[in-house]
């Protein structure tokens, strides 16, 4: 009797450690689109024509977020499922496929099916019955590149104020100041006290409770339509062009990954990191940057010549240079170090024809820290 008691004691303890972490909790990460065709989101950039495949697809930056989430998220103990881990997976038979695309029934070399119809990914998503489900995406007004317009929405399966599955609000609630909080980017509108979290069929201005899928779900955006409590992401505008050049960097899309990651570990009340990390952008002292394909909020951040090929370094308190970090040429003078051990940096920034500058960053435990060097001509 005794050692049946201390068993269960034992029992109990293991379940009170477990409860509330990450660890054993089953994410599915859906980054939304596949292919390369037209219907997958490519638009013109500064340096690279429509539909070329280095330049913005949102095929490939939403799979960038997915699989740093799951990076992320498979550290701290969770068991990921994703419904791609591949791009250029598209539906068999769609007419707009590329050379570069391949009907979802293929496998990638780890033998993980790529799924990229919204009804297969639902009924998979409602057979895996995760902890929890995020579809990736970014938004973009309709037809109108260019407009100066950049929020965060997260969308539910239901009405405005009643989500079918209930919970859903709960999570997006809770996300939303985690993944708005990117002070690298300009919103125009949307904050943590205005929050933009609405059903699908409000959103889409469709007559509740909208048509039901193979499964009986019914709403408006196929990949929801399935029994588990959980949101569609639009991270933001990539129609907003400032941003659509910082998405063509993959270590600003691991960025937004990780408040993701912030925002699902806090859900499960999971362990905050130990470690912190630096995001940040070089942009001009003086200059002011002018394309056809960068029209920015004006007197905003965005209004300033971004550096590209600027060297950025993370200088301990000894004056040991510990990273190193080389912006991009695609006009976002983005830089990141992640996974920093908290305590006093320094950032140096070095580009030929500018005054080298040099800021003092302080790194804490599962924050970011967000800087924003501006260089002057020489
Ligand atoms: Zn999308």
């Amino acid at each position: 009797m005794k050692r049946i008691a201390s068993l269960l004691l034992i029992i109990a303890a293991i379940s009170i450690s477990a409860s509330g972490a990450l660890k054993g909790k089953v994410i599915y990460v859906n980054p939304g689109h596949g292919g390369w065709t037209a219907n997958d989101r490519p638009i013109a950039t500064i340096n690279h024509e429509v539909m070329d495949t280095l330049g913005f697809f949102e095929t490939k930056t939403n799979l960038w977020k997915g699989l740093e989430l799951r990076r992320r998220l498979e550290k701290a103990g969770a068991r990921v499922v994703m419904s791609r881990t591949r791009n250029g997976y598209v539906t068999a038979g769609q007419k707009n496929a590329t050379a570069l695309d391949r009907p979802e029934t293929y496998c990638d070399e780890n033998g993980q099916q790529q799924l990229t119809t919204l009804q297969t990914i639902a009924m998979n998503v409602d057979s895996v019955n995760p902890d929890y489900f995020i579809s990736l995406h970014s938004n973009a007004t309709g037809g109108d590149d260019g407009k100066l317009c950049n929020y965060l929405v997260l969308v539910y399966r239901g009405e405005t104020g009643n989500d079918y599955a209930k919970g859903s609000i709960a999570r997006a609630e809770q996300a939303y100041p985690i993944i708005w909080d990117n002070p690298l980017t300009v919103w125009t509108s949307s904050s943590p006290e205005k929050p933009f979290i609405t059903g699908d069929l409000t959103w889409m201005g469709a007559t509740p409770p909208g048509n039901p899928n193979a499964l009986g779900y019914k709403g408006y955006l196929g990949v929801l339509k399935h029994r588990v409590p959980c949101f569609l992401a639009e991270g933001s505008f990539h129609s907003y062009q400032p941003e659509r050049q910082r998405l063509l960097n993959r270590d600003y899309c691991r960025f937004e990954a990780l408040r993701f990651y912030h925002a699902i570990n806090a859900w499960f009340g999971g362990k905050p990191d130990k470690e912190g990390h630096i995001v940040g952008t070089v942009k001009s002292a003086t200059e002011h940057f002018e394309h056809p394909l960068y029209k920015y909020v004006k007197d905003s951040d965005d209004q300033w010549l971004p550096i590209n090929g600027a060297m950025v370094y993370l200088v301990n308190r000894d004056g040991v240079k510990v990273r190193g970090y080389h912006t991009d040429g695609e006009y976002n003078g983005f830089f990141s170090f992640y996974d920093v051990k908290p305590g006093k940096y320094t950032v140096m920034v070095e580009k030929p024809g500018y005054e080298s500058i040099t800021m003092p960053v302080v790194v804490k435990g599962n924050e970011i820290t967000c800087v924003k060097p501006r260089m002057n001509k020489k």
